[in-house]
């Protein structure tokens, strides 16, 4: 079935005429090089010319195509997109609890209900978390563990009260296995449970806990989890209702190139049904704290080529985001030039890639932020949460949240 979405990605090569807060110029034609092999010179050409590639030929590019190549290409499709634009937002992590029922093998964030050092924020804690930033955030963004005694009707509370409170700010909360687990809890359809969330003051669904969609892995690394079906579908359902998600891809553990490729082909083709994602988050995993030896380590090179191959692959997810949380701020730099788009915000507070192994800073100003895009050569654009209203950073933008003063591209 075909569903007429609301989600009309406009292009950003449109600006509008009247406004030259976005600037975009033009990207110098890519040449191959002369020494490429062949198969992999007809796989880049028929990208270039705008067809989407197989699974098999994103299994090709990733395994043998050489780095500056894909990710030439890579950016060669960004730059085609956006010009040197690079996008961010002034966001704040949030987790309200580390309490959960399952035990991801991956995971060095949950805790029993009984542990020490769990938590579980009070609606007063999590208003006040968020008080310090809320002159200069746009966004904050939830995500926690499946605790066994929050219901539906604690969740809206919890919304309604910071809507209460800060109804400037965007709401970008709970991830898919989340969501499940409070219709579970609550005896609730998923459709009923994404609802009632939106009505009590959710924006927009994270892509947390995509992991990888193929049940033979997830059965080895995350049991329990939502199956990638159900991950499809809960994304499906939140589409139709007109509320926008992100989509993400935890690599490095044990999956083969192929079960990525059949990740990132599930995403596209839910993409072409309803076009709701917004963006697409590659992110290797950390082995700090979590219980998977025989995990692989994404080295540098690696993290690359995903993200590369994540552009190439996804010619219908707007953005790639370069999650400097996981990867840290060196390789998101480089991330950059290999197609991706849109780098994590200020953030301020974070706990789950920070308890798994990252030292990403997270003290960033937007005028940071702005440093290390120019830093590659992108231009610093300040965005909402849902990719609707735009700005060029400029060194004097205010640091409020009252909408930002922005332009629809
Ligand atoms: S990844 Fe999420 S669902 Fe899995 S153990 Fe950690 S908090 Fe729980």
């Amino acid at each position: 079935m075909h569903i007429e979405s609301p989600f009309q990605w406009r292009g950003t090569i449109n600006v509008p005429s009247n406004e030259s807060a976005i600037e975009q110029p033009l990207p110098s034609l890519i040449q191959l090089p002369e020494s490429l092999n062949e198969d992999i010179r007809m796989i880049l050409n028929k990208v270039l010319s705008g067809e989407r590639i197989s699974t098999e030929e994103g299994v090709i590019l990733h395994d043998k195509c050489d780095l500056p190549t894909l990710s030439n290409v890579a950016n060669f499709l960004k730059q085609n997109r956006y010009g040197n634009s690079v996008f961010y937002n002034r966001n704040l992590h949030v987790n309200q609890t580390n309490v959960c029922v399952l035990a991801c093998k991956f995971c060095a964030f949950r805790r029993g209900l009984k542990a020490s050092d769990a938590y579980s924020l009070s609606v007063q804690d999590y208003l006040d978390r968020i008080a310090p930033f809320s002159e200069i955030i746009t966004e904050v963004h939830t995500v926690g563990g499946l605790h066994p005694e929050w219901n539906i009707e604690y969740y809206e509370g919890l919304f309604s009260a910071f809507k209460n409170q800060y109804p400037n700010i965007c709401l970008k909360a709970l991830t898919a296995v989340e969501i499940k687990h409070l219709a579970e809890v609550s005896n609730l359809t998923i459709s009923e449970t994404i609802s009632r969330l939106h009505n009590a003051g959710l924006n927009s669904i994270p892509g947390g806990g995509a992991e990888i969609l193929v049940d033979e892995i997830r059965d080895i690394i995350c049991r329990g989890k939502e199956s990638s079906d159900e991950y499809i579908e809960i994304h499906k359902t939140a589409h139709q209702l007109n509320i926008p998600t992100n989509c993400t891809m935890l690599f490095g553990t044990v999956e083969t190139t192929l079960h990525r490729m059949i990740h990132l082909d599930k995403l596209r083709k839910l993409q072409d049904e309803t076009n709701g994602f917004q963006c697409f988050v590659p992110y290797p995993y950390l082995p700090d704290a979590s219980r998977l030896p025989e995990a692989q380590l994404a080295t540098s090179n690696e993290i690359l080529r995903m993200i590369s191959i994540s552009r190439i692959m996804l010619d219908n997810i707007p953005h790639i985001k370069a999650y400097r949380m996981n990867i840290g701020d060196h390789i998101s730099a480089l991330a950059l030039l290999s197609g991706a788009d849109d780098i994590d915000g200020t953030v301020s507070h974070e706990e789950i890639m920070h308890l798994a192994g990252s030292d990403a800073p997270l003290d960033h100003l937007d005028i940071d932020l702005a440093t290390l895009i120019e830093s590659v050569g992108g231009i610093a654009v300040e965005r909402n949460t849902d990719y609707t209203q735009f700005r060029n950073f400029r060194r004097q933008n205010p640091p409020d949240n009252n909408g930002l003063p922005m332009i629809s591209i």
